[in-house]
């Protein structure tokens, strides 16, 4: 069991963590980054992306995140592996205990732990995942240009992401389990009124059908909820939107939490509600979702770390005059 200590303690390295490294270390603070069960985070399991800035090709996910780890070791980041078990955030420094009873502490917290989308569950989902099933249509909507696709779910991302998807598809069809939907009333109206969108109401998918070869998916079987008939509807992209799970569990109770189980941050900042502790990217984003947002909000974490780092010492300091 070994105590590993730094200033800038950060959790999590997908693109919000590595961009706290990345500006943590250039300001001195020395940041240990402890990797989590998904080390870079969900960028690893994605193929192509062709929407983070800066190059004109498409580059691959796991590439881009081992890009951003050298990166952020190149500056000065020490990586660690890990599985945190438990936290202690009651005093300066935060610790962090894993699993195998190392200890790391750091003078602040950076969480930056992600979220997953959920998925159904069905086999067929996951056989098809990349080939026609997707759980983020800003991510891979464009690659559906042309080409019939469906969005499964009834809340305000289903809704935004079957509205997106009209930029691509000819016809977006939505599903949902029940006969009203739960997203706001405004997008509702938005949803309805657009001439390329249907709503296909009390129906749960319970296939995804691969057309065999090279072909992915094309179509859905549905089973009506209140009947139990079954009907098909030919689509060659199908969207998941039926929510994601903040991985924050480890926190509850120490830290406040909104409603929907996301870190709750001070509006504009990576602030929670215990001095010290920032939380950046998905874990306390459930709007954006996209690495680009999480890099950013990454390094509003670094600089909100160090203005507090700075405060803390300077008060430090007059104490010790007085
Ligand atoms: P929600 O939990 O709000 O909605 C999930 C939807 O998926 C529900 O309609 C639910 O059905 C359906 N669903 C869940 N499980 C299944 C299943 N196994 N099979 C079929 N359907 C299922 O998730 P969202 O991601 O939409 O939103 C999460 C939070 O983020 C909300 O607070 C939302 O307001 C917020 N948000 C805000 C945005 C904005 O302000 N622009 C954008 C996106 C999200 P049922 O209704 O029957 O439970």
């Amino acid at each position: 069991m070994t105590t590993h200590t730094t200033k800038m303690l950060i959790l999590g390295s997908g693109p919000a963590g590595l961009s706290a490294a990345i500006y943590g270390a250039r300001a001195g603070m020395a940041p240990i980054v402890v990797q989590g069960i998904q080390p870079g985070g969900q960028l690893t399991t994605t193929t192509d992306v062709e929407n983070y800035p800066g190059f004109r090709e498409v580059i691959q996910g796991p590439w881009l995140m081992q890009e951003m780890q050298a990166q952020a070791e190149h500056v000065g980041t020490r990586m660690m592996w890990d599985t945190i078990t438990e936290v202690d955030l009651s005093q300066r420094p935060f610790r962090l205990i894993g699993d195998g009873g190392d200890v790391y502490e750091g003078e602040v917290l950076v969480i930056a732990t992600g979220a997953q989308a959920k998925w159904l569950g069905l086999d067929s989902e996951d056989a098809l995942k990349g080939k026609g099933v997707s759980a983020c249509a800003t991510c891979d909507g464009f690659f559906y240009r042309g080409k019939n696709v469906a969005v499964i779910g009834g809340g305000n991302t289903a809704v935004e992401e079957a509205l997106y998807l009209t930029n691509h598809a000819p016809h977006v069809t939505l599903i949902h389990r029940r006969d009203s939907l739960r997203a706001e009333r405004i997008l509702q109206e938005r949803l309805f009124a657009h001439p390329n969108v249907s709503v296909i109401w009390n129906k749960e998918v319970r296939e995804f059908v691969d057309g065999g070869g090279t072909a992915g998916l094309v179509a859905l079987d549905l089973k009506d909820t209140v009947t139990g008939e079954h009907s098909r509807l030919d689509v060659e992209g199908g969207f998941v939107a039926i929510g994601h799970h903040p991985a924050t569990e480890l926190f509850r109770g120490h830290l406040e939490l909104d409603s929907d189980g996301y870190i709750a941050v001070e509006p504009g900042s990576t602030r929670t509600d215990v001095p010290g502790v920032f939380a950046c990217g998905d874990v306390m984003d459930k709007i954006y979702r996209q690495a680009v947002t999480a890099a950013g909000t990454g390094c509003m974490a670094a600089l909100d770390a160090e203005k507090f780092l700075a405060a803390a010492d300077f008060a430090e300091l007059q104490e010790a005059a007085e």
